[in-house]
């Protein structure tokens, strides 16, 4: 399952390769760049369905995801699981739950990303649903790249990549000068 997901990524050039400004501020030599993996409803569905068999735990009541980037694989997890499905987005730089979403109080949340990167919008994703009541069974991406970092709630992922993220001040590709490129940027 691992290589042929590797291989579909590449195929649909969700992993790219060069000098990136990540969304936490750090820089990378590689960039995953899911909604191209997604943008093929069937595949969608897919991978959806491939996460809700990953998953070890309870059943969720409910699947939670952060907007923009978990929305579809978000959406196709619930379907795989037959739950609802919301998101949080940002307001004033400040996740939360808008558009009257709410979550039932101590119902199951299954967090759900395309990408665990820094693992920061997991962990907003987080606070929402505690502040909201739920209980946050765990999180589950298409990929991890957190290299290692670990929540400590249970967490699973279709594909580890081990990639190294750095600081600016610290990155090997600033220092030979290659163009630095911000992802989704690009027209
Ligand atoms: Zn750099």
């Amino acid at each position: 399952m691992q290589k042929e997901l590797l291989n579909y990524l590449k195929k649909s050039g969700s992993l790219l390769k060069g000098h990136f400004l990540l969304s936490s501020g750090l820089h990378s030599a590689h960039y995953v760049q899911c909604a191209l993996a997604l943008k093929n409803p069937a595949m969608a569905e897919n991978l959806g369905k491939n996460l809700a068999e990953l998953w070890r735990g309870e059943k969720p009541e409910i699947i939670v995801s952060p907007a923009m980037g978990g929305m579809i694989i978000g959406h196709e997890t619930a379907r795989a699981f037959n739950v609802e499905f919301i998101f949080t987005e940002r307001e004033d730089g400040r996740m939360r739950l808008r558009r009257g979403f709410e979550i039932k109080t101590q119902a199951g949340v299954l967090i759900v990303e395309d990408v665990f990167t820094t693992g920061k919008s997991t962990m907003e994703v987080y606070e929402v649903v505690k502040v909201g009541g739920g209980i946050v069974l765990g999180a589950l991406s298409i990929i991890n790249r957190m290299s290692g970092k670990k929540f400590y709630f249970p967490h699973r992922s279709l594909l580890n990549l081990d990639i190294e993220n750095h600081a600016p001040e610290e990155c090997p590709l600033c220092k030979k000068k290659i163009p630095l490129v911000k992802p989704g940027s690009r027209k």
